[in-house]
């Protein structure tokens, strides 16, 4: 219970009042453990270290007890599932426990698998443990990678079986992010012409992220709003892009005002560099593909605008939006050059960068291990460790290219050796790979946590050695690439 009085929660977002969400309870899990908590989260919060073995921590992280000032209270939103708009969308499994305030920052925590809402529709308010290792190790993947994510402060597992395709674990998780106000909270008070809660929404958001128009006219903070959005989404796709991850669902609900990853479903990262990977089985026509996110997320702020129209005008809504395009391909670029190790901008680079790309999804390679590989270049003829990469099909193609990289290289004024460190230090070797996730998730369901313990060790530092993992990096053998990912979780 020390630990209890350590962490005062406010409730700012409840106290918007009933328009915006529902007081519940939480459903305590049965028996809860504690299976992992991380040690980044606790201090970004401000805590004392907990260890696993804490009782009254599991009590508090699975709904048992709660943290002293906290309103439990599940959030009001609407958005657009696949293209079609669904009005009847909310915390259905989750609920915001309060905000805490630590060094300047508000953070949200937020209990997810803590049982029924009024919407939770026909679900049954809980998480699954596979499910959720895969959220707590995605947020640490991508945060390492410098991807706006929300994270979790730790995992409680529970006695209580869970139904879906077949019984499994269930658990619960405490998502941390500086807000849980999604693109679908605007559109649910535009649909339901609420407003005066709509403006009294964007104070409360320009309150903690725009302070500099806090206190302007509505409209004004609501323009500051969109274009920080805007932005935000666009260096949140050119991270994705550039590392290889696809969010599998991005529908307008799972998408964050402030830009973070948010909402871990059948999310993956790319094994070989396949532009048209679908990592969400039931996303029958790619709309949720890896090279579909710029055009979708894009999709998804027009929703979001279409939701501000009742404070902005039309060329208002067109010049934020217009925005977007530049700023995502600036980002992009911006992150592949560095990539590739070229601290100068030259001209040709995007050239450059694509047509690596087009070798890379022709010649079948691994996306992390190449550049992981690249970094390591020094001019090398014949470039054995790159070619053992890459389909022999496609190793004229590649000398052709490293000759136009090595002409580029003579452009930059750092020395190789600069040059290799600062590409080790922007190309993983470590990434949240479906098969390792999958190893680690059925050793945890026999109630081995070791693997999870490593696993989260290799990605919040993936770009340091590891020298006694060196299996954790290697590319999936054949029987794990292109595992299917069910959306149920
Ligand atoms: P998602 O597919 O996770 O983006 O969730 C879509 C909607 O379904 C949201 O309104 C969620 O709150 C709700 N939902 C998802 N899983 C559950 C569950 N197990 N129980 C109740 N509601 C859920
Ligand atoms: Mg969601
Ligand atoms: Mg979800």
């Amino acid at each position: 219970t020390d630990i209890a009085n350590t962490l005062k929660l406010q409730h700012q977002y409840s106290d918007l009042g009933p328009v915006f969400g529902t007081p519940t309870p939480p459903t305590p899990l049965e028996k809860p453990r504690t299976i992992h908590v991380n040690p980044s989260v606790i201090a970004l919060l401000g805590l004392p270290p907990v260890s696993v073995g804490d009782t009254a921590w599991a009590e508090l992280t699975s709904g048992a007890k709660l943290f002293p000032g906290s309103v439990p209270f599940a959030m009001k939103y609407t958005g657009h599932q696949f293209g079609s708009y669904n009005p009847d969308l909310g915390d259905g499994r989750a609920l915001l426990l309060g905000e805490v305030e630590h060094q300047g920052q508000r953070w949200d925590l937020h209990l997810k698998g803590a049982g029924q809402t009024p919407y939770s529709r026909f679900g049954d308010g809980r998480a699954v443990l596979r499910s959720t290792i895969r959220e707590y190790l995605a947020g640490e993947a991508l945060t390492a990678l410098g991807i706006r994510s929300t994270r979790a402060l730790s995992i409680v597992a529970s006695s209580e079986p869970v139904a879906r395709e077949k019984m499994e674990a269930g658990a619960a998780l405490i998502r941390v992010a500086e807000s849980h106000i999604r693109f679908g909270h605007f559109e649910y008070l535009f649909y339901t012409r609420q407003l005066e809660a709509q403006h009294k929404l964007v104070e409360h958001v320009c309150a903690q992220f725009l302070p500099e128009v806090s206190g302007h006219p509505v409209q004004e903070q609501a323009e500051a709003l969109l274009r920080f959005t805007v932005r935000r989404s666009a260096e949140l796709v050119a991270g994705w892009q550039s590392v290889g991850f696809a969010h599998g669902v991005l529908n307008t609900d799972n998408m964050s005002i402030i830009g973070d990853t948010f909402d871990f479903g059948p999310y993956g990262f790319l094994d070989d560099y396949e532009p048209g990977f679908i990592c969400n089985h039931s996303d029958h026509t790619g709309r949720y593909a890896f090279d579909a996110q710029p055009g979708v997320v894009l999709w998804n702020l027009n929703a979001l605008a279409h939701a501000f129209s009742s404070l902005l005008d039309t060329e208002t809504l067109k010049d934020c939006l217009g925005q977007y395009q530049p700023l995502l391909v600036d980002c992009f670029a911006e992150r592949m050059r560095r990539k590739l190790g070229l601290a100068l901008e030259d001209d040709g680079d995007q050239q450059l960068c694509a047509d690596l790309l087009q070798i890379l999804e022709s010649g079948q390679v691994d996306f992390t291990l190449f550049f992981r590989t690249l970094s390591h270049y020094c001019g090398e003829r014949p470039a054995a460790s790159l070619h053992a990469l890459v389909a022999p099909a496609q190793h004229q193609a590649l000398d052709t290219w490293l000759s136009r990289y090595d002409q580029r290289l003579q452009k930059e004024q750092r020395s190789a050796t600069e040059r290799s460190h600062d590409m080790l230090r922007t190309n993983p070797k470590f990434v949240l790979r479906n098969y390792l996730a999958q190893q680690v998730i059925e050793a945890a369901e026999a109630e081995d946590y070791g693997p999870l313990e490593t696993l989260f060790t290799l990605l919040q530092s993936p770009f340091d050695e590891h020298t006694s993992h060196e299996e954790w990096a290697a590319p999936p053998p054949e029987s794990g690439k292109h595992l299917p990912i069910s959306c149920s979780s």
